[in-house]
């Protein structure tokens, strides 16, 4: 009762005893928690430890949405966890938790973390440099980002174990940091961004106190390690709710330091529609299950500068192609500063890129040619969101959309006349073919294209 008193007039004091909500009063059951997840706990606790779901799972299940994995957290040390179960694996160095492979699943298990002294491991601007100590479960609780994150559910007893008043947040669908917003946003300023996209991604409203230093605090995001930020952003981007989040990073003044040019591009109408045109085919692909590529994305995100960029030197008189190319790797270099976005996607990112004046190409051999690259179909559909938000004729779109599933005789047909000067002409695959048989054409292959 006392517990529950104080847990009501101090809210975001973290307690060191749990309120329990028993299963009358919350409508999580057991059968909501996956098999694996079962599994994982009842052994724990068979062999005497403590082990609860927790986290972004408990918080979905109270809300009432599906969660997307189950992560377990436990007194038991990793050592102790790892003999438990038939395929285990510790992994990490820094912290070390286990992986539980049961079936399709893996669980992961980590023990319960202390926070670790502030003046003991933080940066000048108080970021946490590390947090690595085991701790008692009431420790784990604060040391999680917010309240709603950090509720245990123990699948044995249907209960939810409440230490920082998560229950009642959830109740009042409010995202409310655990402890002191600003040293807990110093701490780790990556749940700025977790903030915002959490609270978008299961509808529920930032408090205001949470809220309130995020826009003087947004610059210490330019401390925040860019593979980290990267990470983050790809989360955000694939939650299948990009287009309202990116909406509401701007409102808290938190786009600026992640995406610079981003920043530049939603300054010109012509970008800002391109982007909400390609958020838009992001989020629907995403709530479809279709898939999408983090290549695709950043290609769609950082477009506009590089044509803004394309656009200058050809306006200078450089030469179209060497001038794309120079502005794709300029603009990469410089969102590097920022977001490091891998090695592996920056190649696709460029060929999308890269892919796009070749659609202007609609005479000779060259179309047959762009349908059978490996990237045409990312390509494609680049150039069908540069066709939507107005930036190419749609009729070019609509020529391609045609093109691609048209048989051989209907595309020779759909062929523009070749306006290219006579020696740069490039035949149709059928008419080149007979013309080599015949001993009259050039070979077809490593021409202009690949330039
Ligand atoms: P999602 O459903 O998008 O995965 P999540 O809350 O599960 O959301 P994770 O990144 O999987 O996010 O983190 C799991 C849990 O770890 C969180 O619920 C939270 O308790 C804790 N956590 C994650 N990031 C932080 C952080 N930056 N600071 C403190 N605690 C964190
Ligand atoms: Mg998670």
């Amino acid at each position: 009762m006392m517990r529950r008193l104080i847990a009501r007039f101090w809210p975001g004091k973290p307690s060191a005893q749990p309120v329990v909500c028993r299963p009358d009063e919350h409508p999580v059951r057991r059968d909501q928690v996956s098999y694996g997840a079962r599994t994982v706990t009842r052994r724990l606790q068979d062999a005497g430890f403590k082990a609860f779901v927790v986290g972004g799972a408990v918080r979905d299940l109270l809300l009432g949405l599906e969660p997307k994995d189950f992560d377990i957290a436990t007194d038991a040390t990793p050592e102790q966890v790892k003999p438990l179960f038939r395929r285990a694996f510790i992994i990490g160095r820094r912290f070390r938790l286990v992986h539980v492979h049961v079936g399709n699943e893996v669980i992961e298990v980590s023990t319960f973390r202390a926070p670790q002294k502030a003046e003991e491991s933080t940066d000048e601007h108080g970021r946490l440099l590390s947090d690595n100590v085991y701790g008692t479960q009431a420790e784990d609780a604060a040391r999680r980002d917010f309240t709603i994150n950090a509720l245990y559910f123990d699948p044995a007893t249907e209960e939810v174990w409440d230490y920082v008043g998560g229950v009642a947040d959830v109740r009042a669908r409010r995202l409310k940091l655990i402890g002191p917003p600003t040293t807990r946003f110093r701490e780790d300023p990556v749940r700025m961004l977790r903030a915002v996209r959490l609270a978008t991604k299961v509808g529920v409203t930032i408090d205001k106190r949470t809220a309130a230093p995020i826009p003087k605090l947004a610059p210490l995001m330019a401390n925040v390690p860019p593979a980290r930020l990267f990470d983050e952003m790809q989360k955000l981007l694939l939650s299948g709710h990009a287009a309202e989040t990116l909406k509401s990073l701007r409102a808290h003044g938190l786009s600026h330091g992640l995406l610079p040019l981003l920043d530049m591009i939603l300054e010109q109408p012509m970008g800002q529609k391109f982007i909400d045109v390609a958020l838009a085919h992001t989020d629907r692909r995403v709530r479809e299950d279709m898939g999408v590529s983090p290549a695709f994305l950043f290609a769609t995100l950082l477009w506009h500068e590089v044509l803004a960029q394309w656009n200058a030197a050809k306006a200078k008189g450089d030469k179209p192609l060497p001038a794309l190319f120079d502005a794709m790797d300029r603009v990469l270099e410089q969102q590097a500063e920022r977001i490091a976005i891998p090695r592996r996607f920056e190649a696709t990112i460029k060929e999308i890129w890269s892919l796009q004046p070749r659609f202007e190409q609609r005479a000779g051999v060259r179309p047959f040619r762009l349908v059978e690259h490996p990237r045409f179909r990312a390509a494609y559909d680049f150039l069908a969101i540069r066709g939507e938000s107005g930036e190419v004729d749609p009729s070019l779109v609509d020529w391609w959309t045609r093109f691609q599933d048209a048989s051989q005789e209907a595309r020779e047909a759909m062929l523009k006349p070749d306006e290219a000067p006579r020696g740069k002409r490039r035949r149709t695959r059928g008419r080149g073919r007979h013309a080599r048989e015949e001993g009259t054409a050039p070979p077809a292959a490593g021409d202009a294209e690949s330039e």
